[in-house]
């Protein structure tokens, strides 16, 4: 198995986020790729740095506008007297779908507002830079599978899964494990996306909500107590042509291996049921009992087990990362997971 990473991944540095209504500094740091790649290093997986294959299948998940946004953002907003030196919303539009669609602002505040869901994504002068990097990862590991490797891991930082096809949050910019379902698509005429962070994934969620071509499913902290608060709800299982096609297993906080591992069982008998010919996985390591976030607690020998049993679907599988805090397991959690996709695969 190859690992892809481009080190313009790390150029982006969010400084702050904002919880409960305070500023923090924020966890996702570019320590985190360093401590991931020191991992692969430790497992001597060779990590190769990926080509830039164009933004059509960045297009194919994320409207025109919203990357014209994200592209162009920052020196706008410096300009604006007073501002801080990282872009955050401070307005949002309640509505923006059917008869009450929010109209669209020419001003920058107002459009911060539009793309911006929460106050968790700040962006900086080379937040486009290394999201773009992150998103070019991910297509070049679902190339290297398409190309008839069995696995390919993209270390995908920032983060993608709470991006939706128009707004930035949660750290994430571009959802990188959409984008590599959509690069798998071109070959495979129905793919699944199984999201195993401790945080549902809404943004892969709302991007192939309507579609029965690619099957999306999250096990994660339940919303009724854990972000992102709105979605992630059992009760939401696609629409139009999607309906059935999004399965949402929420668990209690604090959850440990036995229970998710049941969980899990259960996503994996609805991937066999759809016979997708590729899987994204979405691999946080946030569920890990001493991950920053506290919602769930999966132990470092559970990473092992929950891949081996992701891996013995027999899919040609794209691992992207996404969530997974520094704490002194995080390098340990990687290493778990990908051991346990690498033997179950061999
Ligand atoms: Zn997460």
């Amino acid at each position: 198995m190859k690992a892809v990473f481009d080190p313009a991944q790390k150029a982006h540095q969010p400084k702050r986020f904002l919880v409960s209504g305070a500023w923090q500094a924020s966890p996702e740091t570019a320590e985190r790729a360093e401590i991931l790649l020191r991992a692969l290093a430790e497992l001597d997986l060779p990590v190769v740095a990926p080509p830039d294959s164009g933004a059509a299948t960045i297009a194919a998940v994320h409207d025109q506008r919203y990357l014209t946004f994200l592209q162009g953002i920052y020196p706008r907003w410096c300009r604006i007297e007073g501002a801080p030196d990282e872009v955050v919303p401070n307005v949002h539009p309640v509505s923006r779908r059917g008869e009450a669609a929010a109209g669209y602002p020419a001003s920058a505040v107002g459009q911060v507002g539009y793309h911006v869901m929460d106050g968790a994504a700040p962006i900086n002068a080379e937040t486009w830079t290394s999201a773009y990097a992150g998103a070019q990862s991910a297509i070049h590991a679902a190339d290297l599978v398409l190309g008839g490797e069995a696995l390919a891991y993209a270390l995908c930082r920032p983060p993608g899964h709470h991006a939706t096809a128009d707004m930035a949050g949660g750290f994430c910019f571009l959802n990188n494990a959409a984008i590599a379902a959509e690069r798998l698509r071109g070959r495979h005429p129905r793919v699944a996306i199984l999201d195993v962070d401790v945080h549902h994934g809404n943004g892969t969620q709302q991007i192939f909500y309507g579609r029965s071509d690619v099957l999306t499913l999250s096990i994660h902290a339940d919303p009724v107590r854990f972000y992102p608060f709105f979605w992630g709800y059992a009760a939401e299982t696609g629409e139009g042509a999607g309906e059935g096609c999004n399965l949402n297993l929420p668990l209690p906080r604090g959850t440990a291996d036995e229970a998710y591992l049941a969980k899990l069982d259960t996503a994996l008998q609805r991937i066999t049921d759809f016979a997708p010919g590729a899987l994204v996985v979405a691999l946080g390591l946030d569920a890990h009992e001493s991950d920053p976030f506290q919602g769930l607690a999966i132990t470092t020998e559970g990473f092992v087990r929950i891949a081996e049993r992701i891996a013995a679907l027999k899919l040609p599988s794209v691992i992207v990362q996404e969530g997974g805090y520094v704490s002194a397991a995080l390098g340990s959690n990687l290493k778990s997971a990908l051991r346990g996709f690498i033997r179950a695969a061999g």
